[in-house]
């Protein structure tokens, strides 16, 4: 046998994650972190003081009580380990939240789960519920996250387009996409980035292929208080689907905390017992002060959840407005976030490069949806950019002003 020098050990071993990580897309060809446009788009904010609607976080604190209580978690001692399922203070609120808005009953003991973030739920299920070689079928464009954790779990992405204007899926392409071969659907909605929420007949196939399929369907529901109009449905409260059902949400958009990274999942006894298995030695727990802090926000009257919807949206429609003025073509989003615009009006047929030159033009920063398509996709998105508008109305207008001086093709 061969000994290698420890130099040559180190190159081999780094050698052998370089190779894996880029298998999975996460690394670039010359061994970075693959560039993050969302990285490059934030660094352009700060570096040019343009108005961030790249990034989607709120630029405003969440509720008083919310903040408050996770300083009395604090003074009170809460800063050790919590137990693994989470405290069961936020399991209990996270039961009584999905009874009081979807009518659906959890055991707080065996069918919930928390997570460090939403982003923790979905990379615990995916790593436990694929096997190499199995297929995930998402909506594209996807949140990007989905594309690295099906590549760290060896899986093999499939994808259902949604298109302008209204981002809706066609019903074949879905019943196309799903196989005996699918282990997973993953169903992000309200949808990040197009603010597409689906209607019942679509999640009602979904369930139907599901079972043809004996796939497994995961949730992504992190924006289900942030529809505008169209109820939220989730997947889990249709017939025969909670028993094959994995729901994820997470604090950080419903109460505008999205550092704190409090999020949970929902699913049958067993399978939550399969996705603790994973959980335990990625984070193990996480947020101590905060799971408490996120309790007292679940428990908060529907007033609440209400009135974030109703000023969320309102900030949709300045934004919009502001768009529009601006020369864009617009798909107006039923929830989330976001908002998605076409440049072709304004001459520009890449998203990337007009996302690149905005700070110049209109002191605003954005990011293309290319962001959130596989490299095969990506042309058919080309022209389209993604403003968030979870911002002040008075920054909205602002970036609305500074926009209608882009000049027109
Ligand atoms: C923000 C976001 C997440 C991440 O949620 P965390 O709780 O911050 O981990 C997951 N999915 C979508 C669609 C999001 O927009």
């Amino acid at each position: 046998m061969q000994h290698s020098s420890p130099a040559d050990q180190t190159r081999n071993i780094s050698g052998a994650w370089r190779r894996t990580a880029r298998g999975a897309g996460l690394l670039a060809e010359d061994g970075s972190v693959a560039a993050s446009i969302f990285a490059e788009m934030s660094a352009l904010a700060v570096r040019t003081q343009a108005i961030n609607l790249g990034q989607g976080f709120p630029d405003e604190d969440g509720p008083a009580l919310v903040l408050e209580a996770a300083r009395q978690a604090i003074s009170d001692g809460m800063n050790q380990y919590p137990p693994g399922r989470g405290q069961p203070v936020l399991l209990g609120a996270i039961a009584r939240h999905q009874q009081r808005f979807y009518g659906l009953t959890v055991d707080p003991g065996s069918e919930v789960l928390v997570t460090a973030g939403a982003t923790e739920a979905l990379a615990a299920t995916i790593l436990a519920l694929i096997e190499p070689g199995d297929e995930v079928v998402t909506f594209e464009p996807f949140y990007d996250a989905y594309g690295g954790l099906i590549g760290l779990g060896g899986g093999i992405h499939r994808t259902v387009p949604l298109r302008a204007p209204d981002f809706q899926p066609d019903l074949d392409a879905l019943r196309a996409a799903v196989t005996d071969r699918t282990r997973l659907i993953i169903v992000n909605d309200p949808h990040n980035p197009t603010g597409a929420v689906f209607p019942r007949a679509t999640l009602e196939l979904i369930v139907e292929l599901a079972h043809r399929h004996d796939a497994i369907i995961v949730t992504d529901e992190v924006y289900e208080h942030l529809t505008f109009g169209a109820p939220h449905i989730p997947i889990a409260t249709l017939p025969g689907a909670w028993e094959r059902t994995v729901t994820i949400s997470s604090g950080g958009k419903t109460f505008s905390l999205t550092g704190w990274k409090v999020g949970w999942l929902s699913a049958p006894a067993a399978i939550v017992t399969a996705i603790l298995a994973v959980k335990q030695f990625l984070t193990y727990v996480n947020a101590a002060p905060f799971q408490p802090a996120i309790a007292v926000g679940l428990d908060l009257p529907d007033a609440y959840f209400a009135t974030i919807a109703a000023e969320m949206q309102h900030k949709r429609d300045v934004l919009a407005t502001g768009l529009q003025r601006a020369g864009f073509d617009i798909s107006v989003p039923q929830g989330s976030y976001f908002i998605v615009a076409d440049a072709t009006p304004l001459g520009f047929s890449d998203g990337a490069e007009l996302c690149r030159r905005l700070p110049e033009l209109a002191g605003v920063v954005a990011v293309p949806i290319t962001a959130f398509c596989s490299p095969t996709h990506r042309a058919e998105y080309a022209p389209l950019v993604r403003f968030a508008y979870c911002k002040k109305v008075e920054l909205l207008e602002q970036a609305s002003a500074q926009l209608a001086a882009l000049p027109r093709a």
